[in-house]
């Protein structure tokens, strides 16, 4: 039998979207709200995120910026980012006491550097708000009953009644809520992964792991889009910003192909005309000195050498050099194939793409379309973002909204 009265708003899920989502319904109203997690610790991947001190967000203040950052979803932000933006998550935190501070690539952090503070802010305010928090509590399935009252089963207890519902279980890839949300009329777009480093089996690359270019640029053959940024050399293959970066935008295309793809990497950014001018130059004005020991770009000695081996240079001077093999350099530089056989995510930052069809859902409310009182936030939503503190971001605005459409209703639903 399910507990009776029902509750005004169940939250289901204390991750970043639920306790965001919780507090901002509860806020100045006394309608009894419960905040439910399957775990028995809330905000799990807040702990782990960010190496332990938790990427809140990104300096990123402009709402059409922001949402070129988000491989789905973006369009969909657009308007949610225009209501709450990293501005006003840094104004929110910093209302809870809470300062956050930027790191030189954008990235926003705790200024203690650690994420407690950022679950001990969640935490005290929830107690301060009278919000109780359950744990162990995991939400098998959810359906209406016939005066539209949420019924939430349990594993092992008896039901939960709610008026209104905010789902906030994170990536559906594995949810039992799967069969209730189709149940309830929703479309489920597919769930793969995201943001994810490249398996690489060349022993030669492994020999250069901890080798970082500061800007690379990383295409994948047969997918139209390019990405350009810090690259990591790892002893499995490739990672760094431009790989997860490349891994999101590319994620279902290459889902599609079991991660067995072509990977090209520019080590260079710069032109191949350019590149071979540089060279030129070198032959000119250092014609004795060796080439593999005198790299004219900004890349680590271990990766010139690298390359010079490739291209067969061993000892010779810039004057000695063939034609032949300046060529296979050049050509290296600029865009040499690796053949990329799986995928790792290797203490990285990653989500779930896809999830709930977000078409499905109003962008002005976080209601769903298909079933009213039903809200969503967080990465349950087909939205995720590159890595750098989007994917919070998306959690913090969703939760937002979601909260301040359900606080105007539980007044609503009490006058
Ligand atoms: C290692 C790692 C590091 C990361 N670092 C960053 C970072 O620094 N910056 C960034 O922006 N993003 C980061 N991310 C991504 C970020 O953690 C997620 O985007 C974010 O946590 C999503 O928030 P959420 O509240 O939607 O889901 P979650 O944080 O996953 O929370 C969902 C909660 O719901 C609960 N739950 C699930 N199903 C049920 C159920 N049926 N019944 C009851 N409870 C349920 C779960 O136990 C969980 O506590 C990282 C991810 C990982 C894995």
């Amino acid at each position: 039998m399910p507990t009776d009265p029902p509750y005004s708003l169940i939250v289901v899920g204390a991750g970043a979207a639920g306790c965001f989502g919780a507090l901002e319904a509860s806020r100045d109203n006394d309608e009894p709200v419960l905040l439910i997690d399957a775990g028995n610790k809330p905000l799990s991947k807040v702990r782990i995120s960010g190496g332990g001190r938790c990427n809140v967000t990104h300096a990123c203040f402009d709402p059409r910026d922001l949402t070129e950052n988000y491989p789905r979803g973006g369009r969909e932000l657009r308007g949610p980012f225009h209501k709450f933006q990293p501005r006003d998550t840094v104004a929110w935190f910093a209302s809870k006491g809470v300062e956050l501070k930027t790191e030189p690539d954008g990235r926003m952090f705790p200024t203690t550097d650690t994420s407690q503070t950022i679950i001990d802010c969640f935490l005290q305010n929830l107690e301060k708000q009278k919000v109780p928090l359950h744990l162990q509590q995991r939400i098998r399935s959810l359906h209406r009953d016939v005066d539209g009252v949420f019924i939430l089963e349990r594993d092992q207890e008896e039901p939960l009644k709610a008026k209104h519902c905010l789902l906030a279980p994170g990536s559906l890839a594995s949810s039992p809520l799967r069969d209730s949300l189709k149940a309830l009329g929703h479309t489920l777009t597919e769930t793969v992964p995201s943001l994810f480093t490249f398996r690489i089996d060349d022993p030669e690359l492994h020999a250069l792991a901890g080798v970082s270019v500061s800007e690379a640029t990383v295409s994948v053959p047969g997918f139209g889009r390019k990405q350009t940024g810090p690259l990591l050399i790892t002893h499995w293959g490739l990672s760094g910003p431009a790989v997860l970066k490349m891994s999101a935008w590319a994620a279902r295309y290459l889902h599609e192909q079991s991660y067995h793809f072509p990977c090209t990497v520019r080590w260079i950014v710069e032109n191949p005309e350019r590149i071979r001018q540089k060279l030129q130059e070198q032959r000119q004005t250092h014609p004795r000195r060796k080439v593999q020991a005198d790299c004219p770009f900004a890349l680590p000695r271990r990766l010139w050498e690298y390359l010079c081996q490739k291209a067969d240079i061993e000892d010779s001077s810039w004057s000695q050099l063939p034609a032949k093999n300046a060529n296979q350099l050049v050509a290296d530089l600029s865009g040499q194939t690796f053949s990329v056989k799986g995928k790792s995510t290797f203490k990285e930052e990653f989500v779930t793409c896809g999830g709930v069809n977000l078409k499905e859902v109003d962008f002005r409310t976080m209601e769903s379309r298909c079933c009213s009182n039903l809200f969503f936030a967080g990465e349950c939503l087909d939205i995720d973002g590159v890595t750098g503190g989007f994917n919070f971001q998306a959690a913090w605005t969703t939760g937002y909204l979601a909260g301040q459409t359900l606080r105007t209703r539980l007044e609503r639903g009490r006058s």
